[in-house]
């Protein structure tokens, strides 16, 4: 009778796994409809200076609404899309609509406003990624000068020397590289001087620890000082509250990013936002 309940057990296991299985085959090969369908659209985040309530940048970040409009988070899908491979064909359809949109901004007397566009690691380590780069750029028309790539802190740290190569190549071709959710990794000190980056964006949890009466964020003091020893503007991820922007600034931070701000928006809000920001109307932001 042990044996048999055992059996039970491995089955309900087995067909536990399986379902799971299936889920993640399912939702890849929905993945693979909706890129074809165009379900997957940009939205764009404001990044803020600090000191002015200016708008000097906007993060891309990828959106998958299902036909059936179902919202699914790029944290669900972007790890499926990494271990299938597909992320190449989606990335690239990301670097080129958000050079495209960056070059519109330009256009519209917003050239001075960069766009950030997160790659995974699996581009970076696919030998056509600085020819596809170049093609995005090239096509569709915008300064190189304009764009950011944010690597993660774990991608830059762990593939070596090569990286430190590669940030140098894209550095080459003018692109500005930013450091995403710094302070999660392991950073080798040495290996950040030499990749020659030009942003630290401090992760979202370290914003997050800064609350009222003047407590928490040590870890984002911490990092403001590193980047001003090492001559690297900050970023910060994740701000919602005044407080928390007021602070980072007196850390030394000069940049943020979050729902204080403004949250992420398609690109008709997003246009909108930008023009009425750059009139004036956004310098309200900061006094709120
Ligand atoms: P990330 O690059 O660190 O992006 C920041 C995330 O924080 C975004 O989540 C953004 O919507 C969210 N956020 C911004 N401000 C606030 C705030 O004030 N409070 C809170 N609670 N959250 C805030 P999202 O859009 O869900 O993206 C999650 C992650 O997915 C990104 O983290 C990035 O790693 C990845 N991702 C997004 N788009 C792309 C893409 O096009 N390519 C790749 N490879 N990864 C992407
Ligand atoms: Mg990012
Ligand atoms: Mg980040
Ligand atoms: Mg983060």
């Amino acid at each position: 009778r042990a044996k048999q309940a055992e059996r039970g057990s491995v089955a309900r296991y087995n067909r536990g796994v399986s379902e799971e299985i299936r889920g993640r085959v399912n939702l890849l090969h929905n993945l693979r409809g909706a890129f074809g369908a165009n379900e997957l659209f940009l939205v764009f985040q404001p990044q803020i200076e600090l000191a002015t309530g200016r708008c000097v940048g906007a993060e891309a970040l990828l959106r998958w609404r299902t036909g059936d409009g179902m919202l699914i988070p790029p944290d669900h899908f972007i790890p499926l899309a990494e271990r299938s491979g597909l992320i190449l064909s989606i990335g690239e359809w990301v670097l080129r609509r958000a050079c495209e949109e960056a070059a519109r901004m330009a256009q519209a007397g917003h050239g001075a406003v960069r766009m950030a566009v997160n790659v995974s690691v699996i581009q970076f380590r696919d030998p056509h990624f600085l020819g596809r780069l170049r093609a995005a750029i090239e096509d569709s028309g915008v300064a190189p000068q304009q764009i950011e790539l944010e690597i993660t802190e774990s991608v830059a740290m762990g593939e070596g020397d090569r990286m430190i190569e590669l940030v140098g190549r894209i550095k080459a071709i003018g692109l500005d590289i930013a450091i995403d959710d710094f302070g999660t990794g392991f950073s080798s000190l040495s290996q950040l001087q030499r990749m020659n980056v030009d942003r630290l964006k401090i992760d979202r949890a370290f914003i997050n620890d800064i609350g009222g009466a003047g407590k928490g964020g040590e870890i984002a003091g911490l990092v403001c000082g590193l980047g001003d020893r090492l001559g690297i503007e900050l970023i910060a991820e994740g701000i919602e509250l005044g407080e928390q922007a007021a602070r980072l600034q007196a850390m030394g931070c000069q940049l943020g990013q979050g729902y204080h701000f403004a949250r992420p928006m398609p690109a008709d809000d997003w246009r909108i936002w930008l023009d009425e920001h750059a009139a004036g109307r956004g310098a309200r932001l900061i006094l709120d």
